[in-house]
């Protein structure tokens, strides 16, 4: 018999050797960040040296950063679209990469409505996997016993693309969940799933939900943790409980698998747990048939310790609707990571979720900090800080330079810094710039949102009628959530009153109008719900401004929110509207970039 006694380690007492040595790489990668940060710094550049990008700005193969923050830019997505788009139409000579460009990686940021495409190389999987390896080994230290149950992830693929030039376009966490990084991971009891590989690879998103539900359901008292990537995923998958838990137990009753599920891998790998049980069954139909679901998941999964699922950042939204289904269980945030790079982890996962802090790990990529000030006109770009650098209390904006080719690339998050653990910064995720409107991974902003309320008004010309104003509402009480958008109209005197469909038809067109991700959600996974217009009597905005004056506002700069989350400012809005009408169909979405 092995028996593992516990290392002590400054982050905490290790559960085991492995954990020891993975909490020791901490150590030491935060305790030198800044000498690691050289030390990566140097490598891109040494690696990439005879690349065309680094040429163009003569680097003359220097590979320090003086060197380098003097001759290159800081740029956004859009600044390297040309080069992008040459490596996607099949240029395979070395652009921004020295190594091969292996995929393209779709973000669910959007650039002119598609996805952003991420060059990555093959190394990069390693330095994911590196990344992951790090999380069991620290949430270890504050959650004993996890080797002893499993964990119960809904983890989905989505749909996969082919650019002109032959490569694969696809999401980070599908390109990873088809890597042999995963596939073929070996045994390891901290990192157990309840979900056959085969249902998370099924792209089919009803059945591989289907059968991961019900092999979740199936080892109900081996479940240790619960969990999405984000908070959405996992009160889709509550909902998908809702709406078919009596087929579940229909198959669990009989030990047969619903004729739905018709991927025979899935079908194989389900039949290999599925017998009959009907006294399972009957409990499950009995706990989903109650009129409340308060605490639905500790009474179908009483083992649970925690939810594993993001709720930073955009999901914070989602924070009091988890609390009710699970009746309060602690939920871990414990990594912050993107398509052009992953980041970093959080060293206190179990702490609550405002105060949840990332540190960013100096091995993963080098990174500089814009700093952020909100009122700044664009004009002069304040000088980018290094890592180690950073100043307690203050925010900045995330720019990195990766392996993968993406120099001096901005990613939009905006961070503040919490504290430090030993060289460290740890920083506490602010927002997304320009997100005007999020339900999961979809991302819209204010022009998105204006081009969209155009677009749709257009329809209302024929009546006489118009949008005077608007303003728009993440609306996630019910899942899945939806896009509310409240429209003040004017009918001129010689024009009518649009009907209900025409404005039925609006919502539809406000729909075909916004960006990819959006569409995505709507038509293939239906973790959007219809878009909304609530039509608001006549004086409405102005009382708005009136309220928003009476809480201080300037009346010389009022302008109307387009967004709003302020329940007293809902509640005003919701009080005055006068008729509500849905998205009739879903817009039309394809894999292919347009
Ligand atoms: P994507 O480009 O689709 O991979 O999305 C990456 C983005 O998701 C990041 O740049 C963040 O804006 C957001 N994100 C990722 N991890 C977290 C997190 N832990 N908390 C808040 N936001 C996150």
């Amino acid at each position: 018999m092995v028996v593992e006694t516990t290392v002590s380690t400054p982050l905490g007492p290790a559960a085991c050797e492995n954990d020891a040595k993975k909490l020791e790489f901490i150590e030491e990668m935060t305790a030198n960040t800044d000498k690691v940060q050289e030390k990566v710094l140097a490598e891109i550049l040494s690696q990439n040296a005879e690349t065309e990008y680094l040429q163009r700005y003569k680097l003359g193969g220097a590979k320090d950063r003086d060197a380098f923050k003097a001759k290159l830019p800081v740029v956004t997505y859009e600044d390297l679209q040309p080069e992008i788009q040459r490596i996607a139409n099949g240029d395979r000579s070395a652009i921004l990469s020295a190594h091969p460009i292996s995929e393209f990686l779709t973000s669910s940021g959007t650039s002119a409505g598609e996805r952003k495409l991420m060059p990555t190389i093959q190394e990069e999987l390693d330095r994911r996997q590196l990344l992951y390896s790090l999380l069991m080994p620290v949430m270890n230290i504050y959650v004993p016993g996890l080797d002893k149950g499993k964990g119960l992830y809904f983890l989905f693929v989505k749909a996969e693309t082919k650019t002109p030039g032959g490569l694969t376009a696809r999401p980070v966490l599908t390109s990873y969940y088809k890597s042999d990084h995963f596939k073929r991971r070996p045994f390891d009891p901290y990192n157990v799933y309840t979900s056959p590989t085969a249902a998370i690879l099924c792209a089919d998103s009803f059945q591989s939900m289907y059968s991961q539900m019900l092999c979740g359901l199936l080892q109900r008292h081996d479940v240790l943790r619960v969990g999405a990537v984000f908070a959405s995923g996992l009160l889709r998958a509550i909902r998908f409980l809702q709406l078919h838990w009596r087929d579940l137990s229909t198959d669990i009753a009989t030990g047969t698998l619903s004729p739905r599920i018709t991927d025979p891998s899935v079908r194989a790998a389900v039949a290999d747990l599925l017998r009959p049980d009907p006294a399972l069954a009957q409990y499950i139909t009995s706990e989903c048939s109650t009129d409340s679901w308060a605490g639905i998941i500790t009474r179908i999964w009483p083992n649970t310790k925690y939810l594993d699922v993001i709720v930073t950042g955009a999901m914070a939204q989602y924070i009091p609707t988890l609390e009710y289904y699970s009746g309060g269980l602690p939920m871990a945030c414990t990594m912050y990571a993107s398509s052009e790079c992953y980041f970093g982890l959080n060293l206190k996962p179990m702490c609550t979720p405002s105060e949840v802090s990332y540190t960013i790990m100096p091995n993963m990529a080098y990174f500089e900090f814009l700093p952020h000030e909100p009122c700044s006109t664009g004009l002069n770009i304040p000088k980018l800080v290094d890592l180690a650098d950073v100043e307690l209390g203050k925010e900045y904006e995330l720019v990195i330079t990766t392996y993968a080719g993406l120099y001096r690339y901005r990613v939009g998050d905006i961070l503040r810094v919490t504290g430090f653990h030993n060289r460290a910064p740890q920083f506490r995720f602010i927002r997304r710039k320009n997100v005007l409107l999020s339900i999961e991974s979809d991302k819209t902003d204010e022009a998105e949102l204006q081009a969209a309320v155009e677009r749709a008004s257009a329809l209302l010309r024929p009546y006489g009628a118009s949008v005077v104003e608007y303003t728009s509402q993440a609306d996630t009480r019910a899942i899945p959530g939806h896009y509310v958008i409240y429209w003040e109209l004017l009918v001129r005197e010689e024009g009518r009153w649009p009907e209900g469909e025409v404005l039925e038809r609006c919502c539809l067109e406000m729909e075909e109008a916004m960006n990819t991700v959006y569409r995505q959600s709507r038509l293939a996974d239906g973790s959007i719900g219809p878009l909304e217009i609530r039509v608001v009597k006549a004086g409405t905005f102005e009382e708005l401004m009136d309220y928003a004056i009476s809480r201080g506002a300037s009346i010389n700069q009022y302008k109307v929110p387009r967004c709003v989350s302020f329940p007293p400012v809902i509640e005003l809005l919701d009080s005055r509207v006068v008729s509500a009408h849905f998205s009739p169909a879903c817009p039309k979405w394809a894999p292919t970039r347009s």
